[in-house]
């Protein structure tokens, strides 16, 4: 089975991992600081904070931004679940907004969902992809709100060269064992505000600051949100090796892009000229005649090898925010949900990997042209 996504962890990955194992620190040492400054270099951003996972980081954002109970977060139904749940942990409510056939949120339809208990605008990179960061920070700055962009999958997407992390307030990474570079578990916020970083590093260590000597204080309550230093020191090598790692996944995009141009019964999602995308993801969207054989598409794509998934089921269709908040429906959310299915794109994979999985795709689906759903 060729998965949809993956780590490539290398000899030196694993030397860097077994020499932090050997050293004196296997927690609070240099290594975090020395991925932090990296992380921060790299995207180009002046502070970085890492977490224990994204959806620890998540929480830190919300929680410095000030998100508390009846507050209003404004982001999108097509994520995981983490990015809208760390708002609700702290008491707010999350308003979904409707999205594009690319997969992110539709700014254009961002104004017209903020209410006087609005704090935040948070949307996701989908599978890489930036999203319309410059008409969401103008309706952010016209309405005094701050902009947390969740980009799991995107570190190392860019617009006009400028990296993601370097555009919004607050900006999430994740490094989940298959997200763009991993440290296992393990993720990230960068930002260029000093305030949030100094309240973001007391909010993941217990709100202790260091005093003299043996005396420290608590001065506001905090978490242990940490990442270890091993992690660290995996997170460093892999840092290493994002750029080839997405040239790889990009040049299986491309490849993919190539062979199903202009088909005529799926599409895929296009990037544009001056955006670079990190390609976590490669998502076929089928069109609406086949909707009602997805699932049958599906299970014969996993049948020949293909660790195909679906990115994702809109997060209020779970039974928790149904029974919290009501049954909700955004058309192309729905639309995209019925049409994606993610196919292994990954560092890991060859051009050769590639081509049996493009051969695979137009076999399976070529059957399904006259077996589609009617009108
Ligand atoms: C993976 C992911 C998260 C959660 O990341 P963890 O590091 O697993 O906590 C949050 N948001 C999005 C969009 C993700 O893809």
């Amino acid at each position: 089975m060729i998965p949809y996504s993956t780590q490539l962890i290398e000899e030196d990955d694993i030397a860097a991992v077994v020499e932090i194992l050997q050293s004196s620190h296997l927690t609070q040492g240099s290594k975090v600081q020395e991925f932090e400054e990296a992380i921060a270099h790299y995207v180009g951003a002046k502070y970085c904070v890492t977490f224990n996972s994204a959806t620890s980081a998540l929480l830190g954002a919300y929680a410095v931004s000030g998100i508390s109970e009846n507050d209003e977060i404004i982001t999108t139904p097509i994520s995981f679940v983490a990015t809208s749940n760390m708002a609700i942990a702290l008491g707010a409510k999350p308003i979904f907004c409707d999205i594009k056939m690319d997969g992110n949120i539709d700014e254009t339809l961002i104004e017209a969902l903020i209410t006087p208990h609005t704090k935040a605008i948070v949307p996701v990179d989908f599978a890489g992809k930036p999203v319309a960061i410059k008409a969401i920070k103008e309706i952010v700055n016209k309405h005094d709100l701050v902009v947390i962009d969740d980009a799991s999958h995107a570190l190392g997407s860019g617009i006009n060269h400028k990296k993601i992390g370097s555009h919004a307030d607050m900006t999430i990474f994740s490094f989940h064992a298959i997200k763009p570079i991993t440290t296992g578990e393990g993720g990230a916020v960068v930002t260029d505000n000093e305030e949030y970083a100094n309240a973001l590093r007391l909010f993941r260590s217990h709100g202790i600051v260091k005093k003299q000597l043996w005396n420290s204080d608590m001065v506001s309550l905090g978490h242990n949100f940490r990442m270890t230093e091993f992690a660290a020191a995996l997170g460093l090598s892999q840092l290493h090796k994002l750029d080839r790692f997405i040239s790889t996944r990009d040049a299986i995009a491309n490849y993919y892009d190539e062979r199903f141009k202009n088909h005529k019964l799926f599409s895929t999602i296009y990037i544009d000229e001056q955006e670079q995308s990190a390609r976590h993801l490669y998502p076929l969207l089928l069109n609406p005649q086949l909707h009602c054989v997805k699932e049958e598409i599906f299970t014969e794509l996993q049948e020949k090898g293909l660790g195909v998934q679906v990115h994702y089921k809109p997060i209020y269709q779970n039974s928790f925010y149904k029974q919290r908040y009501g049954e909700q429906r955004l058309n192309t959310a729905e639309t995209f949900y019925k049409s994606e299915i993610s196919i292994p794109c990954h560092q890991k994979m060859t051009l050769d990997d590639a081509k049996s999985v493009a051969d695979i795709v137009l076999e399976v689906i070529k059957q399904y042209a006259y077996r589609g759903c009617t009108f």
